[in-house]
């Protein structure tokens, strides 16, 4: 039986992971939630599943879930802030921990998962893309077994060799016949908009993505194509990708996730519904198969499938990306937090969609570049490209 911590409980993948430990009652136990601040869901997810322990980010909203739990004489020990998620992420009872906090308020909770050699289960990309090198080296150091969350990189995973499954982070794809990793995407809710159009579209028009339902934070990256950025990012640590070894393609119809193409022309791909509950599973459960409570794929009905090559000019967020990936991890973690920061003023109305990638390539010419060494310096770059990016939004801003 597998021993669960579920960072991010309260999210779109926490709800799709209890989805799936809740399909295989005898496989998983839940033993610690952590989110954000929704007492009211964290407290509903703790009247079902029972945890010993529920983390909430903020001390007041910890003593409001302590005080539903009383009421309703529940056991569940409430504790509070980073370190309690780090706290959770480490217990001793606990063998998987699924990083799904969105953003870079997972990179502490998803290292203290790392460092404490858990089977890391990582749909916080951003953690990845922030860290890199040291949390591959983070991984080595303590045993950590890696396995990736996001789709595309879960196809990917399930599209190479064991050994190389085996070996993420460091492993070497081209002695293994690999020629290339194709990174797919759907190319979100704006890829037949014209591109004219972008900077009038809404908060509402940008987060309902045509295949995917996830949170609102990633549901617009999907919509700039920051989102496939991060991933190349996440896949050039995962992979130990070099640029010639990673291509983007959009796939309009999301039924392959990704694919890996090998020297003799063969092309590996994973396939299945847009329904995150299938990589969970796979990722839960490895190296056995479990029901993830997903319909089969239906191919008579899919019609057909369909390619492009992303345009930059649509998609400014994703060239920012790439280029970030091979300036270097300050530019990455920088560029990622220029992202939260202008992603949240966006949906607050204070930017429009286009502006996005302004700041962020603002925040990326400005920022000081020094390399980070630690975790420490990591977190320090993000709060000065944090405070750079709420400048640059003061002035761009209506
Ligand atoms: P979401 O917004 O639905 O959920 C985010 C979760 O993080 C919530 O439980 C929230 O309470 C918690 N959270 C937010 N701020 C926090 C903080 N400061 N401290 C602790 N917890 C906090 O987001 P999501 O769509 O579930 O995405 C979660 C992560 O998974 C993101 O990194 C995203 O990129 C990644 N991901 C999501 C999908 C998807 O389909 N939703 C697919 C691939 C990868
Ligand atoms: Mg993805």
């Amino acid at each position: 039986m597998r021993k669960l911590t579920i960072l991010g409980a309260t999210g779109s993948i926490g709800g799709s992971t209890l989805a799936v430990a809740a399909q295989n009652p005898e496989l998983f136990e839940v033993v610690a939630l952590a989110a954000g601040t929704n007492c009211d869901k964290m407290f509903e997810l703790c009247r079902q599943w029972r945890p010993k322990y529920a983390v909430m980010a903020s001390e007041s909203a910890a003593a409001t879930l302590r005080h539903q739990l009383n009421q309703h004489h529940l056991p569940t020990e409430v504790l509070a802030g980073v370190d309690g998620m780090c706290q959770v992420a480490a217990l001793d009872e606990v063998d998987t921990v699924m990083a799904a906090i969105v953003g870079a308020a997972g990179l502490l909770p998803t290292m203290a998962a790392v460092r404490a050699g858990k089977r890391i289960l990582l749909a916080n990309k951003e953690a990845l893309v922030m860290s890199g090198q040291l949390f591959i080296d983070a991984c080595r150091a303590s045993g950590a077994e890696l396995l990736p969350v996001d789709s595309e990189h879960n196809a990917i995973f399930q599209s190479l060799p064991a050994q190389v499954q085996q070996s993420l982070g460091h492993c070497d794809l081209a002695a293994h016949g690999i020629r290339k990793i194709l990174l797919t995407g759907s190319g979100g809710p704006f890829r037949y908009t014209d591109v004219s159009e972008l900077a009038t579209v809404t908060p509402a028009m940008a987060i309902a993505h045509p295949n995917w339902s996830m949170g609102p934070k990633i549901s617009v990256d999907s919509a700039t194509m920051m989102n496939k950025g991060l991933e190349y990012i996440e896949a050039r640590w995962l992979f130990n990708a070099t640029r010639e070894q990673m291509d983007v393609i959009i796939h309009p119809q999301s039924v392959i996730h990704s694919m890996v193409q090998y020297k003799d022309g063969s092309v590996l791909a994973q396939m299945g519904l847009p329904d995150m509950r299938t990589p969970i599973a796979c990722a839960m459960s490895y190296p056995e198969r479990v029901d993830a409570g997903v319909a089969p794929l239906d191919f008579s009905q899919i019609g057909e499938f369909t390619f492009l090559q992303p345009d930059f000019s649509r998609y400014p967020c994703l060239k920012l990306a790439m280029d970030a990936c091979y300036s270097g991890q300050a530019a990455t973690t920088a560029l990622n937090a220029a992202n939260e920061v202008a992603v949240a003023a966006f949906l607050d109305h204070q930017l429009t969609f286009t502006d996005i990638a302004r700041v962020n390539q603002q925040v990326l010419e400005l920022a000081q570049m020094t390399e980070p060494t630690d975790l420490e310096s990591v977190i320090e770059l993000d709060r000065m490209a944090r405070i750079l990016a709420r400048e640059v939004i003061g002035k761009v801003s209506l």
